[in-house]
């Protein structure tokens, strides 16, 4: 999910709307506004892209005021429900609250029972909507106490904006493992989940939200505080990975970069002699640029990409999914004719896009393929807040890597190694590169335990 918000600025909700847009790739499933005019929230939400749920101009007549928050949601459980559209906004005795939530809750289930015994009553299937009901409970008479103690009884991943009438409270968990950014437009506060939803509204990058902290901004100004037990930073390197865009800076470096060493080393683990180096695009452009760079062998768009089409992943339907690489990609024949390609991609989740490409690649007549991959195997589900199918639809933890090149009947198959990945992040100064990022996917080595590992994902 994408998660924004600005304090303060007469066009609250219209540069909401903007920064939403720009966050569009964290999720495209639905999309919501909540605006604070100092008296009263409003909201508006809706199922789909930011550009058509927003397509009406009066929509933002009915959004006043100064302060404003958004979210843009990437599925995982609970469908297209539009009661899950965030933010969510509750009326409790203390007034009204909204809160945009991107990351998923690993004790949220536990909660939710523990709630529901002392008489709760859950309106969504939302992990998020058990902070409302912590933070409606708390006895502590400031907002900023209330917000830390509910927090101070949830795991996880979250990194949360929350809009009252007059203050707003962005917290980062003491992981951090989902980025978050300050800014500043004429003097207005903004938070956004990546930098590239500043750029575009012109705000001035100001610094990332420390994991653990806690920022309040309220008619006084901007007030920051550490209020919850520390931990080691365990920043999602998936984010680097396939998620983030690339012109974003998140966890202090930028994504393009890093992205592209992913192929430069890959290039040096795994070289081949080929013809042309070739991007499933838009995730594996910055890569097979680093590993074309790397290998000398000449980067190519061999395969061109319709725009108006989502990412793939996110289609909920296998049936979907299946057709969707088709409706999505096209290979340009003069690249890949008579010739030994390299395909690079950022990830394998499954190993359909991987199969169905090649097919088509080899359907344009390539006399090789030989697949690269910018991160190493994707063997483990995410409980952080990326939308990983269950253990067993990972191709990955059920086949070898041979077995995997069959699958996708590439002539070869290569990861990025684990060490790897680490050197081309830069995550090896000063001693060992274990645990400065999380790669729970790749490792299984989970920074925060959940209760039980289940075979099915978690809510969120
Ligand atoms: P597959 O077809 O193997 O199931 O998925 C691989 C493709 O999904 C890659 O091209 C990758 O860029 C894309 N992808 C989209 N969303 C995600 C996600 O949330 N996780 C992962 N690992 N890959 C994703
Ligand atoms: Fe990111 Fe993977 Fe860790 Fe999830 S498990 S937070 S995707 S590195
Ligand atoms: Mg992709």
């Amino acid at each position: 999910c994408g998660v924004f918000g600005i304090y303060g600025h007469p066009e609250a909700a219209n540069l909401t709307y903007l920064g939403l847009y720009a966050l569009q790739h964290r999720g495209q499933e639905s999309c919501g506004i909540v605006a604070s005019d100092g008296v009263s929230l409003r909201a508006y939400r809706k199922n789909g892209l930011v550009a058509d749920a927003f397509r009406n101009n009066e929509v933002f007549d009915k959004l006043p005021g100064q302060n404003a928050i958004g979210h843009v949601r990437y599925s995982t459980a609970g469908g297209n429900d539009p009661k899950n559209i965030q933010p969510i906004m509750v009326d409790y005795v203390r007034g009204s609250i909204a809160v945009a939530h991107n990351g998923n809750l690993v004790n949220a289930q536990e909660l939710r029972n523990e709630l529901e015994q002392l008489g709760s009553i859950f309106s969504t299937v939302a992990d998020t909507e058990v902070i409302m009901h912590l933070l409606a409970r708390a006895q502590s008479d400031s907002l900023a106490d209330r917000v830390v103690d509910a927090l101070k009884r949830v795991r996880g991943a979250y990194s949360l904006v929350f809009l009252t009438e007059t203050r707003m409270v962005a917290v980062r968990d003491p992981n951090g493992f989902r980025p978050l950014i300050l800014g500043k437009l004429d003097g207005a506060y903004v938070v956004a989940s990546e930098t590239c939803a500043l750029d575009l509204i012109e705000a001035e990058f100001v610094r990332e939200l420390d994991p653990g902290e806690m920022i309040v901004v309220d008619k006084d100004g901007l007030h920051s505080y550490h209020p919850l037990e520390e931990a080691k930073p365990s920043p999602c390197i998936f984010e680097y990975v396939y998620f983030a865009r690339p012109d974003s800076t998140i966890f202090g470096r930028e994504v393009y970069g890093v992205r592209k060493e992913y192929g430069r080393q890959l290039a040096r683990e795994y070289p081949v002699d080929a013809d042309v180096v070739v991007a499933i695009p838009d995730s594996g452009v910055p890569a097979a640029i680093g590993y074309a760079e790397e290998s000398g062998i000449p980067f190519e768009l061999g395969l061109i990409r319709n725009h108006y089409v989502g990412r793939t992943f996110i289609e909920p339907q296998q049936s979907i999914r299946h057709f969707g690489v088709k409706i999505k990609l096209n290979p340009v024949r003069e690249v890949i004719e008579g010739k030994r390609v390299v395909v690079i991609d950022d990830s394998i989740v499954r190993g359909t896009t991987a199969r169905k490409i090649i097919k088509m690649i080899r359907n344009a007549g390539a006399k090789e393929v030989h697949v690269r991959i910018s991160s190493p195997p994707t063997s483990y589900p995410c409980y952080y807040g990326i939308d990983t199918p269950t253990r067993t639809e990972l191709i990955a933890s059920t086949h070898t890597i041979e077995e995997i090149n069959r699958y996708v009947t590439s002539d070869s198959l290569g990861y990025l190694s684990e060490e790897g990945l680490h050197k081309a992040t830069g995550s090896c100064e000063g001693g060992s590169c274990e645990g400065q990022f999380c790669t729970a996917c790749f490792s299984g080595n989970y920074p925060v335990k959940f209760p039980r590992l289940k075979a099915d994902k978690q809510l969120g």
